[in-house]
């Protein structure tokens, strides 16, 4: 068969996106109630949304952010991260990860990851811990949550503390600890190729108080509520403490992710039969092998990644990843190693080679539709062109 990139019949006319939102009218009524009510920022939506959360991520506390990369910079700044310090974070992420520690005059240093699932490699982090090094930000890559009994051992040892950038894995567990229990600070996002969306916005989950109050503080120009809560509501009084940003997210939202959290646990289940769908498909294959799924976990899938096995085929991934696009299928690369994008190549130099196995992944993987409400034909059209692909460009 010709490939549609050579002139030949599509598997799809239509493009297949690797991720879309899903609104029901029940989602949009929520939405429609809020503009008629009398706030539509900082109501009591947002305690609702957040008093949801913390029930899913079995946390003390859930502080809603305007997004994930918020959720972030709010948790590296209550952790006082600042010039001199070290994060260290996995070299594949969404730049938002590292990002977080620049905001606050702090370094990221990558530690590489493990090859079969591209979660953060605690021998790595072990290695590049130093005298600066204050935290980790394991990333629960795909959805999947990383290894936090070896993780929770190396933070312990060398006194630093444990965050997680669970953007991917809502609603996973690991060891039966609910993803938002496990690390010290826990934080998601709810962009719209995420498990459930508010347009933008993000969430910091936590079992302790004062990084809670922190939090809503930071959110809110750094001024603290203490005063106006001691007198009640009418005072014009208030303080600005620290120098916070306005990262408040709004009731609208909140009206949006509350309604979308009843979909949460159904759709998970939906992403695993698709995956599942995909495992089965793939099995005997030798040009790919899609990313492990580990035993102690549950997994949320958020992404579906498979490794091209460079070996089998004549043709590298960009060849691969422009003829599966012709077959109308939305392929996608998660991620390139953060410290290869201009940016940091300018700002500290090329450090190409500092995370071989990050380096290798990024030329092999690519990243299959997955969304809860794809179809059935949607998921068969996604193996046919994978298998045609692979078996034109197979290596025998
Ligand atoms: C989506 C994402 C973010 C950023 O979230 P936003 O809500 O888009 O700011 C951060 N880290 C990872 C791993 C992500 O996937």
């Amino acid at each position: 068969m010709t490939l549609a990139i050579f002139g030949g019949q599509p598997v799809r006319q239509r493009m297949l996106p690797y991720a879309r939102q899903f609104i029901s009218n029940q989602d949009k009524d929520a939405i429609t109630a809020v503009l008629d009510s009398a706030y539509l920022t900082t109501g009591p939506l947002v305690n609702d949304f957040e008093d949801a959360f913390a029930i899913v991520a079995n946390s003390k506390h859930a502080v809603a952010l305007s997004s994930g990369t918020a959720a972030l910079h709010a948790a590296m700044h209550i952790l006082d991260i600042g010039p001199g310090d070290e994060v260290i974070v996995p070299a594949i992420t969404f730049v938002a990860t590292a990002n977080c520690v620049l905001y606050q005059g702090g370094m990221p240093v990558f530690a590489d990851v493990e090859p079969d699932t591209l979660l953060i490699d605690p021998r790595s982090v072990q290695k590049n811990i130093t005298g600066k090094t204050r935290a980790i930000i394991a990333v629960d890559y795909a959805g999947q949550p990383c290894d936090y009994e070896k993780l929770r051992n190396v933070a312990t040892a060398h006194n630093l503390k444990l965050v997680t950038d669970a953007s991917h894995s809502l609603g996973s567990s690991y060891s039966g600890k609910a993803t938002g229990s496990i690390a010290d600070l826990t934080t998601f996002s709810f962009h719209p190729v995420k498990h459930i969306t508010t347009g933008e916005g993000g969430m910091v989950t936590t079992d302790d108080e004062h990084y809670a109050e922190r939090l809503r503080c930071f959110r809110n120009h750094g001024i603290t509520q203490d005063h106006r809560q001691r007198s009640g509501n009418d005072t014009w009084f208030y303080e600005m403490k620290t120098l916070g940003f306005n990262y408040r997210i709004t009731d609208i939202q909140c009206a949006l992710g509350l309604s979308q959290m009843q979909k949460l646990y159904e759709w998970i289940d939906k992403r695993n039969e698709i995956a599942n769908y995909y495992h089965e498909a793939f099995k005997g294959s030798t040009a790919i092998k899609p990313l492990q799924h580990m035993d102690n976990v549950t997994h949320a899938y958020h992404l579906y990644v498979i490794r091209l096995n460079a070996a089998q085929l004549t043709a590298d991934r960009d060849e691969i990843y422009s003829a599966l696009r012709a077959e109308g299928i939305g392929v996608n690369v998660h991620y390139m190693p953060v410290y290869l994008h201009p940016y940091y190549r300018d700002v500290f130099g090329d450090r190409s080679g500092l995370c071989p196995d990050s380096e290798s992944a990024f030329q092999q993987i690519l990243t299959l539709p997955l969304f809860p409400e794809m179809s059935k034909d949607d998921r068969r059209d996604v193996v046919d062109a994978v298998n045609k692909v692979t078996d034109y460009y197979g290596a025998n």
